[in-house]
């Protein structure tokens, strides 16, 4: 296998250098800026099911699926044709419509976890919320939260471990104030004594324990189901609440989540990506209890001018109607184990340092020579050389992963055994010209 030529950026260049004149960094989201791997940033011109095609006709068979909310591929023609019948009545309207009914039916009779919800517009915006509810409810301050989890750019979650195992947050971006970050504890994932030391040093101020239950934003760190079992052991004896941040894990690994894939009961789930179809949706849920909090029933404010959205309603009603049904999560689940497996087997047959771990329709490829990666501490930030240039081989060979090492994969309905079988071989031709370097 020989590298290939560079497939050609003339056009998404040009619209980089014009980008950069109106945004900071060209982008309206850092990560699209393809700045841990090779070459300027590709600017999408369209999508079709599992297919993407960038500015200068490039086609790719996409495994990024815009980071992970298009779980019927692109353009899927229910939702399109849902979309547009409900834009015909107007954009929005802020006030109540049938249709936020419509959805929040769909989810709630199908999703044991949660009895109320709310709309919102973003992941981010969700657990925000479910923050507020929950300090709300337990009249406590404290978070608790793992290195390695990532709940969207709210201030007090952007927050990194200092040195030891239990600690203050200490801020990973400019303009949160220490005194914010100084009420999140950072522990490490999989490690139950760090929660357990945690709640012997804040007795009584924990309001909630977040965690993304399959995380999924710093690799794929799939964790012990014991020990998620004893967080919510741990939560419920010193009266915390348990929030599972399920904006990737939620209608992915199956209708109801990771809750439901793990069969453990949460407090209150966020949710976002899937839930919306392709548009900007995000949700959290409780019982009814909790959300009782929630103004203008309870004391704890959270309010959204575009909240429930008619038109990004209509699309999540057409994606979860079609999840809902019965064999899809089985058929897609089985479609990535098959491809994840093969990637492992290949790379294993050649003694190339790759484990690739995978679970539902999420995959990830880590460059390592360890057989489980369960920690952001297992991670070799050394391997993202090797991610760069397995990223460029891919995408010169028609192939699109998000641009960093640190983010997994999603496999698609839309992406056929045959879309599948074609991916796999560049994947084994990428990694072939990778383990040359
Ligand atoms: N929580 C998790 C687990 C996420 O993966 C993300 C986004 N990747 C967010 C929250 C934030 O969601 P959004 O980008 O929609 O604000």
């Amino acid at each position: 296998t020989v590298g290939k030529p560079d497939i050609s950026r003339e056009k998404s260049a040009e619209l980089y250098r014009k980008s950069k004149t109106f945004f900071p960094g060209g982008v309206n989201s850092p990560v699209r800026a393809f700045k841990s791997v090779y070459g300027t940033p590709l600017f999408i011109e369209k999508g079709d099911g599992p297919y993407l095609w960038d500015a200068d006709g490039n086609k790719f068979i996409d495994f990024c699926c815009s980071w992970g909310p298009l779980i019927l591929g692109h353009n899927n023609a229910k939702i399109r044709e849902k979309v547009t019948e409900t834009a015909l009545k107007g954009m929005t309207f802020g006030a109540p419509t049938a249709i936020e009914n419509e959805l929040a039916e769909l989810i709630l009779k199908n999703n044991k976890f949660i009895q109320k919800l709310r709309f919102v517009s973003s992941g981010t915006e969700a657990v925000m919320s479910a923050i507020r509810l929950a300090r709300g409810y337990t009249k406590r301050d404290k978070i608790v939260k793992f290195e390695g989890c990532y709940h969207g750019h709210i201030d007090s979650l952007l927050v990194k471990a200092g040195s030891g195992l239990v600690t203050f947050g200490e801020t990973s971006s400019a303009g949160v104030p220490e005194s914010f970050a100084k009420e999140t504890i950072v522990v490490p994932l999989n490690n139950i004594e760090a929660v357990k030391q945690a709640f012997t040093e804040y007795k009584d101020q924990i309001a909630a324990v977040i965690i993304e239950p399959i995380p999924a934003n710093n690799g794929l760190l799939l964790q012990d189901v014991e020990f998620l079992m004893e967080l919510r052991e741990i939560t419920s004896k010193n009266k915390s609440l348990l929030i599972f941040d399920e904006v990737i894990s939620g209608f992915r690994v199956g209708f109801e989540g990771a809750a439901g894939f793990y069969q453990i009961q949460p407090d209150i789930i966020t949710y976002g990506k899937i839930i919306g179809g392709g548009m900007p949706v995000g949700a959290y849920g409780a019982s009814e209890e909790i959300m009782s909090n929630i103004s203008p029933e309870g004391a704890v404010y959270q309010a959204g001018t575009l909240s429930g959205n008619p038109i990004a309603m209509a699309a999540g009603i057409a994606q979860l109607t079609e999840l809902n049904r019965l064999g899809f999560y089985r058929d897609l689940n089985n479609k990535t184990k098959e491809f994840a497996d093969a990637i492992q087997r290949f790379a294993s047959a050649r003694s190339y340092r790759v484990c690739v771990q995978q679970v539902g329709s999420i995959f990830w490829i880590a460059f390592s020579d360890k057989t489980k990666i369960q920690s952001a501490a297992d991670i070799d930030p050394t391997s993202m050389e090797k991610f760069k240039i397995f990223h460029r081989e891919c995408l010169n060979r028609g192939v699109y992963f998000g641009p960093s090492g640190y983010e997994v994969g999603f496999v698609s309905a839309a992406h056929t055994k045959i879309d599948l079988e074609m991916a796999k071989r560049t994947i084994f031709d990428a990694l072939d010209i990778t383990f040359k370097h």
